[in-house]
């Protein structure tokens, strides 16, 4: 694939075989399990990107609806994490190198000498998902943590956004092509490592089956909806080689305020869920959907905090027609449901604008009695059901599985000396919480992610399919690579294997 032919609408299925057929080429040559080599080239990409900030700021933000300010921090959570895995690949740190010599006579089995550590699986498809054209696009958290596992990218253009797909991967092959050279590395190696293939039409999926199909990609890193991660899961399961997916899909994000809590601060937690919700006009995979109230004082204040917010909020343009769409029925269906009412609404659609993306933000309200499972499931886009419990401790809370869940207390919540029932199901509730999500949050809101060691952005189905696994932080790198010993191996190659060839 040239760099500078003109990229078709949408890609053949002879395109695609030659992708993966170009990435398995460069994969096996061997010039990218120099890590130091990785590292340069995720450094030159962030650089380059760097250069053109406001160009992809400017392309990004006319293509989504997204605001520059929204977009702002994405972009340097993409250069930055670009940089964080060029500085992991350079240090060959989380291969997580074991030796273990032999034992003699406290040898459990054969008194072997083995040495272990993680290798690459080989080309990977990435599809990122809608809303976060930079962080997860082409040169996002899955291509970056697989380049810098030593295994070659192919991304599967999102019909959302092409023009900024295909302006980052432009820019990332000048900056392979221009450490070519340097490298010594040849056009077809350099061209084999980052690919974009074209589908502006979502309801084309065969580039995308033809992808995962093919037996020359190893393993799938998706981020989007819980139908494409499932379907894309089948697919590879059903492979005469079956390979791992890794989905990263949607999530109802739910909230638990204790009684004090509401009490001392109901206004104030009220604006923050507002504003969590409506940023990005509510197309965040961690946007709290669900809001458990208890009642009690501060019930009423979160709640008119929160309408306020909603009321003066103005409708806005969704990522793509059919996610608005999806956004209007859902909510729709929502809304239809027994018991449900409409807290808030935001401004109506501009009259005469009849823009098909347009969607107005919505604040629904429902009496845990009546909660059924389609209000369990994620709404994507600005819309948030208020949950009134009959206690902190209403049996009938349901524990939806999710990327998070956050908990308001107040100090005296968790060191009450009368050890009352909240102080007790507090403690439990962390647990449970921590059983069903993958990151707990206290005192906060769960958009805004941190990319950092520590970070878990995953958790149970249908939150991932891989609850074991991160999409976010230098652990991610981990699901390109898998374990592999060497017993008695001669003690030359078992240096060279802590080294940093792969
Ligand atoms: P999407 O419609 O599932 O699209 C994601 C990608 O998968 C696109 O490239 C899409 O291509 C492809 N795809 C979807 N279904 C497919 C199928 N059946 N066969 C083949 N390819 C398929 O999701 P989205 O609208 O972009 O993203 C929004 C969702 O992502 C929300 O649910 C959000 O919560 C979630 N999300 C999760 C995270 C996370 O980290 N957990 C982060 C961001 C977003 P086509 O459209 O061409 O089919």
């Amino acid at each position: 694939m040239s760099t500078r032919a003109r990229i078709p609408r949408s890609s053949s299925l002879r395109a695609v075989a030659e992708a993966a057929r170009a990435a398995r080429a460069c994969f096996e040559h061997g010039a990218w399990s120099d890590g130091h080599l990785r590292g340069r080239a995720l450094r030159a990409i962030g650089n380059t990107l760097d250069r053109s900030r406001d160009r992809i700021l400017r392309v990004a933000s006319r293509e989504t609806g997204l605001w520059t300010n929204e977009l702002t921090p994405e972009f340097d959570r993409m250069t930055g994490t670009l940089r964080l895995f060029a500085e992991l690949a350079s240090n060959d740190t989380w291969r997580r190198t074991a030796h273990s010599p032999r034992a003699g006579a406290r040898s459990i089995g054969p008194d072997h000498d083995l040495r272990s550590t993680l290798i690459p699986l080989g080309p990977v498809a990435v599809f990122g998902a809608s809303n976060f054209p930079l962080a997860y696009g082409v040169c996002g958290g899955d291509t970056a943590s697989a380049l810098a596992a030593g295994c070659p990218v192919i991304v599967k253009e999102h019909p959302a956004h092409p023009g900024t797909g295909r302006l980052l991967f432009r820019l990332a092959r000048a900056a392979l092509r221009r450490l070519g050279p340097e490298a010594g590395l040849s056009a077809p190696i350099l061209a084999g490592l980052l690919q974009y293939l074209p589908n502006t039409d979502p309801a084309r999926t065969e580039v995308a089956q033809a992808l995962v199909s093919h037996p020359d990609v190893a393993a799938v890193g998706f981020t989007g909806s819980r139908g494409g991660g499932l379907a894309l899961e089948r697919l590879a399961r059903a492979r005469a080689v079956p390979i791992p997916v890794f989905a990263e899909m949607g999530s109802v994000n739910p909230v638990r305020i204790t009684p004090r809590a509401l009490r001392a601060r109901g206004a104030a937690i009220g604006e923050a869920l507002a504003a969590s919700v409506l940023a990005r006009a509510g197309q965040q995979c961690t946007k709290p959907g669900l809001v458990f109230l208890p009642p009690g004082d501060g019930g009423a204040a979160l709640v008119e905090a929160m309408a306020h917010r909603f009321r003066a909020a103005a409708s806005r343009r969704l990522l793509a027609p059919w996610i608005a769409e999806a956004f209007r029925s859902r909510t729709a269906e929502i809304r239809a449901m027994r018991g449900t009412g409409v807290v808030a609404e935001g401004q109506g659609v501009t009259a005469g604008r009849g823009d098909v993306r347009e969607a107005r933000p919505v604040l629904l309200e429902v009496p845990a009695r009546h909660l059924r499972g389609p209000m369990l499931e994620e709404v994507f886009g600005p819309a948030c059901l208020l949950v009134h419990l009959d206690g902190w401790d209403d049996p009938r809370l349901p524990r939806p599985s999710s990327l998070t869940w956050t908990i308001h207390a107040e100090a005296g919540d968790l060191h009450d000396r009368g050890r009352s029932l909240v102080t007790l199901t507090l403690r439990r509730e962390v647990e449970r919480a921590s059983r069903v999500a993958g990151r707990v949050i206290f005192d906060g809101v769960p958009t805004g992610v941190r990319v950092c060691e520590a970070m878990v952005h995953g958790g149970p189905f249908p939150a991932t399919n891989a609850p074991w696994s991160t999409a976010v932080g230098p652990r991610a790198i981990e699901r390109w690579a898998r374990p592999v010993s060497w017993q008695n191996a001669p003690a030359a190659l078992g240096r060279r294997g802590r080294g940093r060839r792969a």
